[in-house]
């Protein structure tokens, strides 16, 4: 009989899901005006181990980067700014200019350094942990838009661009992002577009800020943008998946996938117009597993409390092979009806689905020409990298 290899040990250990999580994001708030004034990562937290799906040998608790790790992307002077800001709690005209911090977007919060240095300490972290392969999941995770010398877009700091590199610096050649996120993820695309080892999949919503990733563009030739029209559907979602981002990232052969899993492009989220369920991004989750021997899920946007609470906690399911009830235990329901959200000023009343199950209904639907024509275009671009 052959003796049992010395690695196989570790590779069972490494072949179970972890995630990656802090404190920090409880009562952490960007303001009461901010569409990030919800808790999000504190209740995929609550509600994993509400519902027993995360006991303490699959948590880890974030490192927070240091200055020193941020630069891998950003400059010395924007980190030292969003260090400075936290620390003043204010931000100077010259400041808010240069590095946009202080703007209704990204404003000056008790935590704006140490909450996105956190999430970038886990995508870091990540990078490390995969090199002996796996699957990792951070939900604080998905800052996609974070620019090198300036916050963009609700985002100081780029995590899954630190993600990316980390994985690199570990092992990883090649990596396909993907990203389900509603909007276009600006950010990795400005590190990576003009980077043949970094495939690029981005399917958001057509017109919408960023304004950025058009179909047409394709960076070095890995760079495949799916700009969406409103209404986008699970029927439109299984295609694509299907014709453009399972092939695609078949073809690329990569040894990491990154999944930015935003929670916005659901029909009850606030920041978008698509109508998605969250069996569409479960669907995404699950099928990209197999494609790769590393696996990282991070989060992103997401606006509504109990839609994007609710999305992410069935993505920690999905990835730790745990089965979703149809009903949640009353432990589950206590979490979240604890949640609450005020819109105008006046408290949002909670859809009664949004307290008892995590599954949404499927929000089928027709195909449109104008997506099937899209998806045709860069299903057509596929060619096999050598
Ligand atoms: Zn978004």
């Amino acid at each position: 009989m052959r003796s049992r290899p010395r690695w196989a040990g570790r590779r069972a250990l490494a072949a179970e899901p972890r995630f990656i999580g802090s404190e920090i994001y409880r009562g952490s708030c960007y303001g009461p005006w901010h569409p990030l004034r919800v808790p999000r990562v504190s209740t995929v937290m609550d509600l994993s181990r509400a519902l027993g799906w995360l006991g303490p040998e699959r948590f880890i608790t974030s490192p927070r980067a240091k200055p020193a790790a941020l630069r891998a992307f950003h400059t010395d002077d924007y980190i030292a700014a969003v260090q400075a800001a936290e620390a003043a709690g204010a931000v100077s005209d010259a400041v808010r200019a240069r590095h946009h911090l202080g703007t209704p977007s990204n404003p000056v919060f008790a935590e704006m350094f140490r909450r996105p240095a956190t999430a970038c300490g886990a995508a870091i972290l990540a990078g490390e942990l995969l090199a002996g392969g796996g699957v990792i999941y951070s939900p604080a995770g998905g800052t996609h838009h974070g620019l090198p010398d300036r916050a963009n877009g609700f985002c100081y700091f780029n995590d899954p661009v630190l993600a990316i590199l980390s994985l690199r610096r570990n092992g990883a050649a090649r990596v396909a992002y993907v990203d389900i996120d509603a909007h276009h993820p600006d950010g990795v695309e400005a590190a990576f577009g003009q980077d043949p080892e970094v495939l690029m999949i981005s399917v958001h919503e057509e017109n919408r800020w960023p304004r950025s990733g058009r179909l047409e563009d394709c960076g070095a030739g890995q760079v495949h943008n799916l700009p969406v029209p409103a209404g986008f559907n699970d029927t439109e979602m299984a295609l694509v998946l299907d014709q453009v981002i399972l092939p695609l990232v078949a073809d690329f052969r990569p040894d990491a996938v990154v999944l930015q899993c935003g929670a916005d492009a659901v029909a009850e989220d606030p920041q978008s117009r698509l109508a998605l369920s969250n069996n569409a991004h479960w669907a995404v989750v699950a099928a990209l597993r197999p494609l790769s021997s590393r696996y990282l899920v991070l989060g992103g946007g997401g606006y509504n409390p109990w839609s994007v609470g609710r999305l992410w906690t069935g993505v920690w399911a999905t990835l730790a092979g745990a089965e979703i009830p149809d009903q949640l235990p009353e432990a589950g329901q206590a979490v979240l009806r604890a949640l609450t959200w005020d819109v105008r000023g006046r408290a949002r009343r909670a859809e009664a689905h949004w307290l008892t199950t995590l599954r949404d209904p499927a929000r089928d639907g027709p195909i449109g020409a104008d997506l099937r024509a899209r998806a045709a275009v860069l299903a057509g671009r596929r060619r096999a990298w050598a």
